[in-house]
């Protein structure tokens, strides 16, 4: 496929405009097909930025149609979305539309984690050991909904129910790792997760998300696999790829998670169950001095937060009492030998599954309470519910050098921000994530940023770090001035949870007076409070962390931006200090080498929310005053897309 051939399809008079309502051919798409196309077909790597509104979907799924049908033997060519519902616009959007134009013979897969498929053999299991497994009529009602559900869905996926399950009946039926019977199985041919898995076998695209992704990595690490071997992968918003693959490649534990376990063997109380039905009193007993000693390790692990004054606590090499390992290996145990004296095939089964479940549970606490060879960092972290143990490695480069990024595969990260905004060569981003070599391309914003947006940095504003009260002070009087002066219709950026708590209390009794809706992050789920701030356009948002960097709010839901600190990494937290280590140990300064530019890239993402479409219009407030205040400060200046700062920015 030649340049050419590719611009004839983005061409005004191309076949997508021919089928496309509305299309308009792009200068900044066309350009972008034509460099993935080139980057697959040389067998190299690419890091391309394009702005919103550049139309990545059509110019990185065309050459992907084209690479993976005019090289069949290479497999299939695998694109990874940052969500499940980004996953589904594509499958339901962009790849019919582009199979109503291509005269290519190619066929797609979007596929998820093999927990979203129904398993019809434990379904009918669970039905027959209803009254064993829920104590709740409702859940009784649930799974009867699933069981008629399950004659009409061909895709048997848990987000198609039309009234969604609780997680305990879902888990009752789900298909599950080490509990199929896979030929053996009599419902094997209607077997959703079956046919699933023969599609993606010889599909040419397969769709699917950063996370899966690199679960994929982490299987292959341990010498497993989930997706087909590939040797093209596309990521689209790949900024997101250093985050997931930090807590992909780590591990984590929860007080929630050891009692998932045990609640289903035994739930507290219950006079039936899986293990009354088919255990034995040892092992009852078992699970429940397990529930005592799991809440007395979480406690500990909670005193030692209170003792640092609720921040994240740094194991370093300390190893810490394991008290679970040695009782959940007993439990296991005891399992085998009830599993062994079940004749039933599928109750065997399902004791084996648990088992297997338990003694994996057992290897991550293990691994959690001992120090390791010093690629991880292992921290208790606080949480609203419970502590959570975490570790994960210090870099993820070095892996993803060796499982992603390799010679043999060719890769394209697009974003529209995907590395700190003066670095033309994505060199911070790809260090970051261990790609040695690749093309580069930057390409402008179709987006008029000097006329549609008025970027004002305050003045006389406290210092946040030396004067961090005043700081707080005087945000929460500029927020509200700006808030009221806009009629709301804002979203503000903040850089811990403790300042959106106290800036929320600060105008919520102001914005009640004016019937303006305050919306905070933390107080319902993400995807409920986008919706009420779609619906409610005057309405205030304010939020940290994911706030950044994923949402999308058009039109006049959001004329105001305030971003409050520039978004540094907390520096004390362990993952950030292990980090700054690792840099010194090679002789370089962690603030330039990692915190500015982290922080950059995370500001420009926190800019990008503001401007989503060619009509959408609004002003941005900084409220850190450290543009003027400190040498570093330029760079934050720098990183905003071009026209954005008029001449008229004091700064
Ligand atoms: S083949 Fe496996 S996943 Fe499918 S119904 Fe049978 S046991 Fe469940």
């Amino acid at each position: 496929m030649t340049d050419g051939a590719v611009r004839a399809w983005f061409a005004s008079d191309g076949a997508i405009a021919r089928r496309l309502t509305g299309y308009e051919s792009r200068d900044e798409q066309v350009e972008l097909a034509v460099a993935i196309e080139r980057a697959l077909h040389d067998r190299e790597h690419l890091c391309a930025e394009a702005g919103t509104g550049v139309g990545k979907s059509f110019a990185y799924l065309l050459p992907a149609v084209l690479q993976a049908t005019e090289h069949v033997g290479d497999g299939p060519v695998v694109v990874s979305t940052r969500t499940i519902a980004l996953q589904e616009q594509l499958e339901r959007k962009d790849l019919p539309f582009l199979h109503s134009v291509m005269p290519q013979e190619w066929s797609s897969v979007t596929v998820v984690g093999r927990n979203h498929y129904l398993c019809l053999r434990r379904m009918h299991l669970a039905r027959r050991e209803a009254d064993v497994l829920f104590d709740i009529g409702d859940r009784i009602a649930q799974l009867e909904r699933i069981v008629a559900w399950s004659s009409e869905t061909h895709d048997g996926l848990r987000m198609e129910l039309a009234e969604p399950v609780d997680h305990e009946v879902w888990d009752e039926v789900k298909a599950e790792h080490g509990n199929c019977l896979h030929r053996a199985c009599k419902h094997y041919d209607a077997c959703a997760y079956q046919r699933s898995r023969r599609r993606l076998e010889s599909a040419q695209i397969l769709v699917v998300n950063h996370a899966l992704y690199m679960a994929d990595v982490a299987l292959r690490m341990a010498g497993a696999k989930y997706l087909p071997d590939h040797r093209v992968v596309v990521f689209d918003e790949a900024h997101h790829l250093e985050r997931v693959a930090t807590e992909s490649l780590g591990l984590r534990l929860t007080l929630g998670t050891v009692l998932w376990h045990l609640r289903r063997l035994h739930p507290r109380r219950a006079r039936r169950s899986l293990l009354a039905e088919h255990g034995t009193r040892r092992a009852i007993q078992l699970v429940d001095d397990l529930r005592e000693i799991a809440a007395g390790f979480f406690a500990l692990l909670e005193e030692r937060i209170a003792a640092v004054g609720g921040r994240a606590v740094d194991l370093g090499d300390a190893p810490i009492d394991d008290p679970l390992s040695h009782f959940l290996g007993e439990l296991v145990e005891e399992l085998g030998s009830c599993a062994s004296r079940i004749v039933d095939v599928d109750a065997r089964m399902e004791l084996q599954a648990r088992s297997r479940g338990l003694a994996a549970l057992a290897h991550v606490v293990g691994s959690l309470c001992r120090p390791g060879d010093g690629s991880l960092v292992r921290w208790i972290e606080p949480d609203r519910k419970s502590p959570v143990l975490r570790s994960a490695p210090v870099e993820v480069s070095a892996a993803l050098r060796e499982w992603v990024f390799t010679p043999e595969r060719s890769c394209v990260l697009l974003s529209a921000t995907l590395g700190p905004g003066n670095d033309p060569e994505f060199a911070w981003t790809r260090s970051q994530l261990g790609i040695d070599d690749a093309r580069t391309l930057r390409l402008g914003s179709p987006f008029d940023y000097s006329r549609n947006v008025e970027v004002e940095f305050a003045e006389a504003m406290p210092d946040p770090q030396r004067e961090a009260d005043a700081f707080l002070r005087e945000c929460k009087r500029r927020v509200r001035e700006a808030v009221l002066e806009n009629g709301g219709r804002a979203l503000v950026l903040c850089t811990s949870w403790k300042f959106v708590h106290a800036l929320a209390d600060a105008l919520r009794p102001t914005l009640e007076l004016e019937d303006i809706p305050l919306l905070v992050q933390g107080e319902a789920p993400l995807r409920n409070l986008l919706e009420a701030k779609r619906e409610r356009p005057t309405s205030v948002l304010i939020g940290t962390e994911s706030l950044w960097e994923g949402i999308d709010v058009r039109g006049d839901a959001l004329t105001l931006l305030v971003l409050t600190r520039f978004p540094f990494a907390q520096p004390d937290h362990p993952l950030t200090r292990a980090r700054h280590r690792a840099i010194e140990a090679r002789g370089g300064n962690p603030f330039v080498e990692q915190s500015l530019p982290e922080a950059v890239l995370k500001f420009r993402q926190g800019f990008g929310r503001l401007i989503r479409s060619h009509e959408d219009r609004g002003r941005v407030l900084v409220l850190d005053p450290r543009t003027r205040t400190r040498r570093y400060g330029r760079a934050f200046l720098d990183a905003l897309p071009p026209g954005a700062c008029g001449d008229d920015v004091v700064v």
